[in-house]
């Protein structure tokens, strides 16, 4: 059963356009297998394009190093991952934990300001190599004797921007793709399914992608038209494909529409208004004016928290939806995790009367001058220590059902990440899987919850329920 989750309220009825961008959303990936061929083809560019040395070619791949949503530090070789308010959570130099105390050390504050150009967010599922590897690569240099064969932090991170960008757009990683399909694609039939049902509905159907035509067609024919029932094709799917679209800019500049010939995959400027067709480039302001839409009737829906939805959201008023692929199991942990949690639930509420208590009493001795409590503040420290000890292997057994360096995509402890902060500001709804979006009715009012605040929970908790009931 689809699950959609609602950050802002969302109706569906109003929604005339629904866009997709293709990579990780309309189009899903193994990205563990693809990831690893990441891994690989960066460490080979840096051995032959950087000079870097060849016994890199043996680094394994352990896909579990990294998350999305974590943030790199490059100038000190740090990974991060924040809360919600940007407070450093977890922290790693290169693969090697840094401790409360060393954290402090290096960060004045524990809240970090994002604005700071030496820090880069790793918010798509293609960057999960690239993290990883940095990871590994400020762990091999601090290992080397006299810090010659690797650059500086740095520099390591700023050749890996380069050999990344360089294998996405020189064909290694696609061509790769191309001759293993069935290894790096999921195909969902569902998927394509709920795309004509959409249509049913009288919705138009859009790409806005930043793969080049040639590989959009690649994705979709192997994707799209083995299982359509009432079209074609893709092509007569959508009613508009946009590839090289340079998302976020195609949401803020005003990029040229160039039309493509399906045939041949040849350009040509556009002398008319946009319409039925496939095109490069482009700018979201052109589209909304010659389609005549208004852009809250357009949903969009992405993988890319950067570039397919914040900017949308900042900039202009479209809909936004988030596929968040990691969901689909990090809920299923969270539902195994509850019993813990419940049983740390109930020790903390053994614990928190007892710091009220030792409180309490530690006051009335400051303020009487006597020290008449001090076996009876020993027992309950003795108690809560006790307490203590009871959670922390809870705690452990909890973190470990989720990834063993990072622990969930969307939490940290009890506060939410960044990133889930992110998903929250951005997102008017979010899922696991397109699909699940589009296995519900079109015509659905997606309502979102009221949302409480600190006041709003502590009133509840002191509130008898009965009264909550009316
Ligand atoms: P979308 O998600 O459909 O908009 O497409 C993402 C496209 O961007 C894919 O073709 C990726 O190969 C490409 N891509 C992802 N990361 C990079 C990068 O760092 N440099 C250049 N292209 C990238
Ligand atoms: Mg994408």
């Amino acid at each position: 059963m689809g699950r959609v989750f609602v950050n802002r309220t969302l109706n569906l009825k109003r929604i005339r356009y629904l866009g997709f961008d293709m990579d990780h959303t309309l189009v899903r990936y193994n990205s563990e297998n693809f990831e690893k061929l990441a891994h690989r083809v960066m460490i080979e560019k840096l051995v032959r394009d950087k000079g870097y040395p060849e016994s890199l070619l043996k680094l394994p791949f352990f896909y579990d190093r990294a998350i999305r949503g974590l943030i790199i530090d490059k100038a000190k070789g740090n990974t991060l991952k924040l809360s919600r308010h940007s407070a450093i959570r977890v922290s790693y130099h290169g693969l090697k934990p840094i401790d409360y105390r060393e954290q402090g050390r290096l960060y004045k504050s524990v809240y970090i300001d994002l604005r700071d150009s030496n820090f880069v967010s790793i918010d798509t599922a293609f960057s999960i190599a690239h993290a990883a590897l940095f990871m590994q690569l400020v762990d091999l240099r601090d290992a080397q004797a006299d810090n010659t064969t690797l650059p500086d932090y740095a520099h390591i991170a700023e050749d890996l921007n380069f050999v990344l960008d360089r294998a996405h757009r020189d064909g290694s990683l696609k061509d790769e793709v191309r001759k293993n399909l069935d290894k790096y694609i999921i195909k969902d039939e569902a998927l394509v399914a709920g795309l004509e049902r959409f249509k049913k509905h009288g919705k138009k159907l859009f790409i806005a992608t930043n793969s080049d035509y040639s590989y959009s067609k690649l994705l979709l024919d192997y994707t799209i038209n083995p299982f359509v029932k009432e079209h074609k094709s893709w092509e007569d799917l959508f009613e508009i494909t946009i590839t090289l679209s340079a998302k976020p800019r195609f949401f803020i500049d005003n990029q040229r529409f160039l039309k493509i010939d399906p045939k041949t995959g040849l350009m040509s400027n556009m002398d008319q208004k946009l319409g039925p067709g496939i095109y490069q480039g482009g700018s979201a302001n052109v589209f909304t004016s010659d389609l005549d839409v208004a852009p809250d009737e357009i949903l969009y829906i992405g993988d890319h928290i950067y570039g397919d939805v914040l900017r949308l959201k900042k900039d202009l008023a479209w809909r936004t939806a988030l596929v968040v692929e990691e969901l689909e199991e990090e809920i299923s942990k969270e539902r195994e995790a509850a019993p813990l949690l419940e049983k740390v639930n109930h020790l903390m509420d053994q614990k928190f009367p007892l710091e009220i208590k030792i409180d309490k009493l530690i006051s009335e001795q400051i303020e009487t001058g006597t020290k008449t409590h001090e076996d009876e503040i020993h027992k309950m420290l003795g108690e809560i220590s006790e307490i203590d000890k009871a959670v922390s292997p809870l705690l452990k057994q909890q973190q470990q059902l989720f990834n063993p360096y990072w622990g969930e995509v969307m939490r940290t402890g009890i506060e939410e990440s960044y990133f889930a902060y992110q998903v929250d500001r951005f997102a008017c709804v979010y899922m696991a899987k397109l699909s699940d979006l589009l296995a519900t009715s079109p015509r659905t009012y997606f309502r979102s919850w009221r949302r409480p605040l600190a006041h709003d929970l502590e009133i509840a908790k002191h509130q008898p329920k009965a009264d909550l009931k009316s």
